[in-house]
């Protein structure tokens, strides 16, 4: 059948090339189908005409029928105005333009009939209407379609100024409607399937969307687009999570053996907390399962990740499997690197270290051993992705503080051996439960939800930077109590020559405050074995103070530390904000963090600085920073380009259609497993498509 929806656009009346192409570039609208789902982001109740003499003062916008009788500029140059007075036979009101005079001059008759739609004001005991819109009804004389609940269209600005106004776009939909007299347009979801989630047609929908009768209409049509555009793309996600756990048996890790058991009867060093032990107890049966295992885990800074690491690392030993842990950053690995050998102890493991400044010999060794299968945990960076590290049995790979790794590189991990490897990747960014749906809708969640006992909640207190003197008797009092502390200074791009410079002055001032204490100084620029050097330092108690960049944002833990005071906080995202604020309370004493800004702060700074100071709550922190920024901003989500792309639904705001939707599609994946009942065939054959047309799944490990 020919499908006169993929009919260009530039065929529509009135439409033509030249704006077909505005829609083209602007909007990627090209044909009709298109347009209709390009849809209103909001209405007007044009439903009502006023009398002139029913207005009143602070009313919204109105809408009012009458005629012009006098037309007349004012002033001169650049104060021109146009004034219109404007008759509707129960009184008179003034038109006011400032823009566009001439143009608008032109288009305007006297004595002919207008509808007036705008806002109200009183002006030297008269009513006037600044910039009003003007529809004349000599040129489109049905009333009806004109007087109603009417959509609004986003525009661009040059749309506006083709002259495709939110009016233009209502009548092309409406042409577009009025040749589907005896079309109609396909349904995509079969009908048993809207009568049991309870949605409209698609072609009702449609019409509702863009033509309504009412708000609840609009309201039901809404629930229907969204519903669908978010159940293919979960039924996109778990198919693929699905036939990959068909097609790759995972490595069976069956037994929990000596290293494990050794580990913690003999060398764990506290109570694992109760949210440690489940999420162990997950994995386990993850590991067992004779499938591959993806599961991400997230919990809080300070949760206790590692551990969690760790012990998995242990299981995949005892079952004859090596593993590696992946970090961000040289410090991060190093440390990971220190703690894990400390933890372990006189363990017969092996454990080694990969970064970029292990060369040489040495490297030669590792990557030997590596290879042989003599390595047991191997401890890096991204080197751990080089063509050259190879393992023998490689059974696991945890990655840690996954928000600074892209996606090919979990995918390149993952193509290290003809069996992919169990994963776990682990971040202390929690991104909130319908995020975490979408973005890793094919990855097991595991929460960590509890902190070790006995950790105090950092205070955190929001000072201007006017107001030395607070700061630096605080940082001394905690100083004075054999504590240290940690300055940040922000710095976006650590090319930058500037911001660079705020550092460096950051600290010749912070070593004149503090003259009878050991500064110390710490940037990305820095050579690794200096980073690693100054960091060890710190941590011995060497120095009081640390002032550094962020790169000690992720992970770093020196458990003396207990002031963390941030430079410029305002600089910082919400998510960047905690993650430092992490770096404090690690031990059993009060810490304090402590944000530092001048003044003058914009409203979204001071909404920000106000979330941190009253909760400490990574998941709140984290809701709150998606309503601040949208979603598209948020740290380390910027490569999921299909979630973003919905053209009507909103991964925050509707959360419970969002559940519905997954719930409707693992259901279906369940029921129709081979994807033969006839009722669904419209479904599967969509997917197929949507499928081609978003991101390739197949790359996210
Ligand atoms: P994160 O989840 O931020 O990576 P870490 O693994 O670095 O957290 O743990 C933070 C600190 O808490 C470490 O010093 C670690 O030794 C300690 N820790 C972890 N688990 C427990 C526990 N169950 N009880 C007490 N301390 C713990
Ligand atoms: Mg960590």
């Amino acid at each position: 059948m020919y499908d006169i929806l993929s009919q260009d656009i530039m065929y529509l009346h009135g439409v033509g090339p030249r704006r077909a192409k505005i829609f083209n570039n602007d909007v990627e609208i090209y044909s009709l189908r298109d347009l209709l789902y390009y849809f209103p982001h909001k209405y007007i109740d044009r439903s009502r005409i006023y009398r002139i003499c029913e207005l009143e003062e602070n009313m919204a916008t109105v809408q009012i029928k009458g005629q012009i009788k006098l037309l007349t500029e004012i002033g001169i140059g650049r104060k021109k105005r146009l004034e219109a007075t404007f008759d509707d036979g129960t009184g008179v009101v003034r038109l006011v333009w400032f823009g566009g005079i001439n143009f608008i001059k032109r288009q305007l008759r006297l004595n002919s009939d207008y509808l007036v739609f705008g806002r109200p004001s009183v002006f030297n005991h008269e009513f006037s209407v600044i910039q009003p819109e003007m529809t004349s009804l000599s040129k489109t004389p049905q009333m009806d379609s004109l007087v109603k609940l009417r959509p609004v269209y986003s525009l661009t600005e040059s749309m506006r100024s083709a002259g495709i106004s939110s009016g233009v776009i209502e009548q092309m939909v409406a042409d577009i409607f009025a040749k589907l007299i005896n079309v109609r347009i396909p349904e995509t979801l079969p009908d048993y399937f809207r009568a049991r989630y309870d949605l409209m047609g698609l072609e009702d929908a449609l019409r509702e969307i863009h033509m309504p009768s009412d708000m609840e209409k609009v309201r039901q049509a809404e629930r229907r687009l969204k519903f669908e555009e978010l159940f293919f793309i979960q039924l996109d996600i778990l198919s693929y999570a699905e036939q990959r756990s068909r097609r790759y048996r995972g490595f069976v890790f069956s037994k929990i053996g000596t290293n494990f058991m050794t580990f913690y009867n003999e060398h764990l060093p506290f109570e694992l907390t109760n949210a440690q032990k489940r999420v162990i107890k997950e994995i386990r049966h993850d590991l067992g399962s004779g499938l591959q295992m993806n599961r991400l885990l997230q919990g809080d800074v300070g949760s206790g990740k590692t551990m969690v690491a760790l012990m998995t690392m242990l299981i995949a030993l005892d079952n004859g499997y090596q593993a590696c842990i992946m970090a961000p950053t040289e410090i991060l690995a190093e440390q990971h690197y220190s703690t894990v050998r400390k933890m372990l102890g006189d363990m017969p493991v092996r454990v080694e270290l990969l970064t970029g400044v292990v060369q040489g010999k040495r490297r030669a060794a590792i990557l030997d051993a590596t290879a042989s299968g003599e390595v047991d945990i191997l401890i890096g960076t991204h080197a751990l992705l080089g063509d050259i590290v190879n393992f023998k049995n490689f059974g696991l790979a945890v990655i840690d503080e996954q928000h600074r790794f892209g996606v090919e590189q979990r995918a390149k991990l993952w193509q290290k051996n003809d069996s992919p490897p169990h994963i776990l990747v682990m971040t202390a960014t929690p991104i909130p439960r319908t995020l975490a749906m979408t973005v890793y809708g094919d990855l097991a969640v595991s929460v960590i939800d509890e902190l070790p006992p006995g950790r105090k909640s950092v205070e955190t207190l929001h000072y201007y930077e006017e107001n030395e003197e607070r700061l630096v008797s605080l940082v001394r009092t905690e100083i004075d109590k054999g504590r240290q502390a940690y300055f940040v200074f922000p710095l976006i791009e650590e090319s930058e020559k500037s911001d660079l410079k705020d550092l460096e002055n950051g600290y010749e001032h912070i070593c004149a405050l503090f003259k009878d204490m050991n500064v110390a100084k710490l940037h990305g620029r820095m050579k690794e074995a200096e980073k690693n050097a100054v960091m060890d330092a710190f941590k011995q108690g060497e120095y009081q103070i640390l002032v550094s960049t962020t790169v000690i944002e992720v992970g770093v833990d020196v458990p003396n530390a207990s002031v963390m005071v941030i430079m410029n906080a305002n600089r910082f995202g919400l998510a960047q904000l905690h993650q430092l604020r992490g770096r404090v309370g690690r031990g059993a004493e009060q810490s304090y963090c402590v944000l530092v800004t001048g003044y003058k702060l914009s409203e979204m700074s001071s909404k920000r600085l106000e979330i941190m100071v009253d909760s400490t709550d990574g998941f709140y922190i984290a809701e709150e920073d998606l309503k601040l920024r949208g979603p598209g901003l948020l740290e380390g989500t910027q490569q999921s380009g299909v979630i973003f792309n919905l053209k009507i639904a909103n991964v925050i705001k509707d959360n419970d259609l969002l559940v519905l939707a997954r719930n409707a599609a693992q259901e279906l994946l369940s029921q129709d497993p081979t994807r033969t009942v006839p009722a669904n065939m419209i479904i599967w054959k969509q997917l197929l498509q949507k499928h081609k047309s978003t991101i390739d799944l197949s790359n996210i490990s």
